[in-house]
């Protein structure tokens, strides 16, 4: 397990929702992969989505920001649905930015054109203007010494910062990050944990897929448990690492911690 020094206490949530599923349900044929997903999170949360592989969480992360899309419910973001595709789903889109477990950098890019491509494209900035968020991100994320770089030169931890600062480059109002650092050595696994908390003490909505119990512990306002297409628990990290209500909560942290 790795633990991650800092506490979450700047930027308190502010209790107004930003992103709310309501009644939510998706199947893949036979397999009701969500069902009946209720879930509200505010405007400066931290949620830390945890369970058993196959549980639904990626297609959970999917659906929020329609990569995936749903059967029935509805998902708003800032009070507004998403819509199903066109200009408009673009621009929606780019208001939830999404990191990965497998970087997903454009690999024939330099590490500088992989942050400024969707500023330019979707938000239509200048390329100069976009340059200089570019540069000033990847300082951010302790990377800026490596911009003119190609992904395939940095290591694992420095891709999945680049991968952050390239999703805070759309300014969106919410980053979902899916096991960010499970493909990552584990010695790396620190840098971009360190970023993401840096983030959440900056106040952006996060949602964060990841088995780091050392992170949900410092980071999250609360932990949301999933285990077959269900939300079993959703409480505070301290209550649910101590006093885990559900037996699927139990079983799956007695095989973790
Ligand atoms: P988790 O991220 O919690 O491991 P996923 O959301 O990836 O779970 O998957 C939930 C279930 O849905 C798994 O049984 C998985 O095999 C299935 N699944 C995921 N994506 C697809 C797909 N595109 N087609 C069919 N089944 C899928
Ligand atoms: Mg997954």
């Amino acid at each position: 397990m790795t633990e991650v020094s800092t506490a979450k206490d700047a930027v308190p949530a502010t209790g107004e929702p930003l992103v709310v599923l309501d009644n939510v349900n998706k199947h893949f044929g036979a397999l009701h992969v969500l069902q009946n997903i209720d879930l509200t999170i505010a405007r400066g949360e931290v949620v830390v989505v945890i369970g058993p592989s196959g549980s639904g969480k990626s297609t959970l992360c999917r659906a929020i920001n329609r990569l995936e899309p749903i059967d029935s419910g509805s998902i708003t973001l800032d009070g507004k649905p998403l819509p199903a595709e066109g200009r408009e789903l673009a621009r929606l889109r780019a208001d939830v930015g999404m990191v990965f477990q497998s970087f997903n950098l454009f690999a024939h890019k330099t590490v500088l054109q992989n942050v400024t491509l969707g500023q330019i494209k979707v938000r239509r900035k200048d390329k100069a203007a976009a340059e200089t968020s570019a540069r000033a991100l990847l300082d951010r994320v302790g990377v800026g010494n490596q911009a003119d770089k190609y992904p395939a030169q940095l290591s694992g931890g420095q891709q999945q910062r680049v991968a952050i600062a390239r999703a805070l480059a759309m300014e969106p109002k919410v980053m979902l990050f899916d096991e960010p650092t499970s493909a990552l050595d584990p010695e790396m696994i620190n840098e971009v944990l360190e970023v993401m908390q840096q983030l959440a003490r900056d106040g952006m909505t996060m949602v964060v897929v990841t088995h780091e119990m050392g992170f949900a512990r410092s980071a999250a306002n609360r932990v949301v448990f999933m285990s077959d297409g269900q939300i079993v628990e959703e409480t505070t990290p301290d209550q649910f690492f101590t006093n885990p209500r559900s037996d699927r909560a139990k079983d799956f942290l007695s095989k973790i911690l």
